[in-house]
């Protein structure tokens, strides 16, 4: 489906969601996806099967970029940003000259000029001023949705919340980087009247494209197969999407389109479209099957990998929550997090050990200092009071240790000593997720786990 005057939303790489859930092309902004399950059984046979199955995939670039000193704005798109990013302005501008050099080298269906002029791309520090300009312009759409406006040669992409734990950052989570260059990649193909012609899978296909890889192992690189069956190969290529989550409906879209280039010639489209599955399949190289099991999950936006230079990174919209695996197997030992919150919103977050059994502990802190430990029921929702406020704690980092021993998970946070005992309810291996609800939070941690699996990177 196609609206006239907007054809991108960020919700489809944003949340997870199933297609008929979140209904892209109608800015839906609800949605959420079970998280993925434990992957149960013995940790060092899990580990070995992710690290050589890690081993086979390809090196490649990480969106995010460094940018030292001055650089010039090629683009073709002004872009507006709100003083407090001022900061990120020259990551901003490599990212759209990078977005713009990569649209140019995929048009095989046309070698005319594109000089785009009088684009704007509008960063907005959070959905409360993305909706006060739409309503100033006359702009239909939900405010926390990043969308591209072709009639008013402009773009909008809001930032999570304005949290200075946010905009303190040398630079935007990833996810929300690759949002922006999707929408760059729509404002710059506005005046390529061959490419506008084409459907709206390829289009999105191609801005997906150009939104930049990811190989953290957070991002799952399978979803797209999710529901193929060998029956379904003589099936129309256009079939692949039905029933994909949202991210793996993004997916779908920028694979085929990329064969599609791959074969080139002034209508690419046209010659993908009359595909089957198989020979998609054939045409990009790929098996039907899926080969990877991806323990690293992530939900919700918006999220930064950790680095060298920066620990991990969770930013949620207004209401909502975003959690990412930073445990995914862990069986025995200590392991220790520093857990940051930003100020903003009702600002809560922790970690969440779920192991074997119906039982998962739940470690909470608050904005305003308060903390708690508590043992819940996996899929219940439940509501305790969190410990008393204390200011002094607030905006601090703050300490959470496990110990494995015996048959005992020992927990540390703040003054707080507390075990639980391990039984067929709660039982290793266990995975750890942090978890951050209507808040900003930075988790620092170290997992023998992540780091044998960046380096394989
Ligand atoms: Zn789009």
């Amino acid at each position: 489906m196609r609206r006239k005057d907007s054809y991108c939303t960020f919700m489809v790489k944003r949340l997870t969601v199933h297609k008929s859930a979140i209904q892209i092309e109608k800015n839906s902004t609800e949605g959420s996806r079970e998280s993925g399950r434990l992957v149960g059984g013995c940790i060092h046979a899990a580990l070995l099967i992710f690290l050589s199955l890690a081993a086979c995939s390809n090196p490649n670039v990480r969106a995010g970029v460094q940018v030292v000193g001055d650089i010039s704005n090629e683009s073709g798109i002004q872009l507006n940003l709100p003083a407090a990013c001022e900061h990120w302005r020259p990551i901003l501008i490599h990212e759209l000259n990078a977005v713009r050099a990569g649209y140019l080298k995929m048009r095989t269906w046309s070698e005319s000029e594109l000089a785009p002029s009088n684009l704007q791309m509008e960063v907005c520090i959070d959905e409360y001023s993305a909706g006060r300009l739409m309503r100033l312009r006359n702009l239909e759409g939900t405010p926390r949705v990043a969308r591209t406006y072709p009639s008013h040669r402009l773009a909008i992409v809001p930032l999570p919340r304005r949290d200075l734990l946010l905009l303190n950052r040398q630079r935007p989570p990833l996810t929300w980087l690759q949002t922006f260059r999707h929408e760059a990649a729509h404002l710059l193909s506005l005046d390529d009247s061959n490419f506008r012609s084409s459907p709206v899978w390829f289009q999105e296909g191609v801005a997906e494209s150009l939104a930049g890889e990811r190989t953290d192992p957070w991002y799952s690189q399978d979803l797209w197969r999710d529901g193929l069956h060998e029956k379904d190969l003589g099936q129309p290529v256009t079939e692949l999407w039905e029933g994909l989550s949202a991210e793996g409906l993004l997916q779908a879209r920028q694979l085929v389109a990329e064969s599609a280039i791959r074969v080139g010639g002034a209508t690419p489209w046209q010659q993908a479209g009359d595909w089957t599955i198989q020979d998609f399949l054939n045409s990009a190289g790929l098996p039907a099957a899926k080969k990877r099991i991806n323990l690293m999950t992530q939900l919700g936006r918006e999220f930064d990998p950790p680095s060298e230079a920066s620990s991990s990174f969770l930013a949620t919209y207004p209401g909502q929550t975003c959690t990412a695996v930073v445990e995914p197997l862990w069986g025995g030992g200590s392991r220790q997090w520093g857990i940051r919150l930003g100020s903003s919103g009702s600002a809560e977050g922790g970690l969440l050990v779920s192991g074997e059994g119906p039982n998962q502990l739940r470690l909470r802190f608050g904005r305003t200092g308060g903390f708690g430990a508590q043992m819940e029921t996996k899929g219940a929702v439940g509501f305790q009071p969190l410990g008393s406020p204390t200011p002094a704690r607030a905006g601090k980092e703050r300490q959470v240790k496990l110990v494995v021993q015996g048959n005992q998970l020992l927990v540390e946070m703040e003054n707080l000593r507390e075990s639980f005992s391990l039984d067929d309810k709660f039982r290793p291996p266990f995975r750890v997720e942090a978890w951050a609800h209507d808040s900003a939070m930075s988790v620092k941690g170290r997992s023998s786990f992540l780091e044998a699996s960046l380096r394989l990177r």
